[in-house]
């Protein structure tokens, strides 16, 4: 790789595209001719205005949103919205479904529970350690949503297709998978992601919220900054909002538009990494996948050795051979690659060269 980087398979933050962080390094003193760093202008000016306007705009063109959608950026991570959502949408007597795949998951339930709100868990891969996506699930008629997490960024799991909630509102966590393949969206009412994983720098969560979950609750006394409709209302910018995120999310959605071409073509792209490395556990004995083979994700592959002694010795030599990243979430141990949508096919390749000689070696 050029200019002393390495392949970064870190789970979050992770690897953004080369020429994003080109093009932030080339304009970051004099941002278009202004005489002033992107991260000194005013967010009330033209400069300002057009950043977040574009990313808006590239977000409803790749994931073809009709005006009913709003965009809008709030801090505070995608744990931020574990607890705004139920706040904004469950009043007296509402109730919502919960779907439990996994570490995000728990913790958005735990955050509705922590406010009194009636939620009722419909499904739970928990006694099979979260190595799957249930089905055939059934739902509450009369619900105000249903909270799912598309992709498991701990577990390696993924909903490959979306359940069918009759016509109650899908609210998804889609942290570590937004932007990796096209979507259906007139399923979901809401759908939130931290921009570390796949789209930006840490700092910011995308939020995209149709119209009507806005008049769920229209008498609730949340705080303003906790209220979807204060940053829908002021293009989110009631308050200063994480410029310099918001500008590398433009970037890269720029990126993903005009470089790859879109959605259908990123989710090409990134069904041949996942094969690239899933072929390698379903080949051979040494490397075994921890997820189920229906929700395997193609985002975070997770993986183990035949010993745990390997896996540390695994990870060591990968991080001398120039990968990085591959050690699986602390509270579950193993190993894991995460291929988001920066995270190139020879990139990929190049770890499966190392996997294979290092299983070689070593079996
Ligand atoms: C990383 C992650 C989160 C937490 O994001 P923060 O921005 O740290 O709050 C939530 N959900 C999923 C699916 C994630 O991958």
């Amino acid at each position: 790789m050029s200019d002393n980087r390495i392949f970064n398979f870190n789970a979050g933050p992770a690897a953004l595209p080369l020429p994003v962080l080109k093009e932030i390094k080339e304009s970051f003193l004099n941002y278009q001719g202004s005489g002033m760093s992107v991260v000194e202008i005013s967010h009330r000016s033209k400069h300002f205005d057009d950043i977040i306007n574009d990313a808006v705009a590239r977000t409803k063109r790749l994931l073809n949103l009709d005006d009913k959608f709003k965009v809008i950026f709030v801090q505070g991570g995608a744990s931020m919205q574990f607890c705004m959502i139920p706040g904004n949408f469950l009043g007296q007597g509402d109730t919502a479904d919960y779907v439990n795949t996994g570490t995000w998951s728990t913790k958005a339930i735990k955050e509705a529970e922590i406010q009194g709100k009636q939620i009722n868990i419909v499904a739970s891969s928990e006694h099979n350690n979260f190595s799957y996506i249930p089905s055939e699930i059934r739902f509450t008629k009369g619900a105000s949503y249903v909270h799912i997490t598309s992709n498991n960024t701990i577990k390696g799991t993924q909903w490959a297709d979306f359940p069918d909630t009759n016509g109650v509102p899908i609210v998804a966590d889609m942290s570590s998978d937004i932007m990796s393949r096209p979507l259906d969206v007139n399923k979901f009412g809401l759908i939130y992601a931290g921009a570390q994983k796949n789209i930006g720098p840490a700092g910011v969560c995308m939020v995209i919220i149709r119209e009507d979950m806005l008049e769920l609750l229209p008498d609730n006394k949340l705080p303003s900054m906790l209220k979807y409709s204060t940053y829908v209302s002021k293009n989110s910018m009631y308050n200063t909002p994480p410029c310099f995120a918001v500008y590398t999310i433009h970037l890269v959605l720029k990126w993903l538009e005009e470089t790859i071409g879109g959605l259908a073509k990123m989710e090409q792209i990134n069904r041949k990494k996942g094969k690239i490395l899933y072929s390698l556990f379903d080949s051979g004995k040494f490397y075994s996948g921890t997820a189920a083979l229906d929700s395997r994700s193609l985002m975070n592959v997770t993986f183990r050795l035949p010993t745990e002694e390997l896996e540390k010795t695994f990870i060591q030599e990968a991080l001398e051979n120039g990968f990085g990243g591959l050690k699986g979430h602390r509270s579950v141990g193993g190993c894991r690659a995460s291929i988001y949508n920066a995270t190139s096919e020879e990139a990929v390749e190049a770890l499966a060269d190392f996997m294979k000689a290092f299983e070689l070696k070593h079996s």
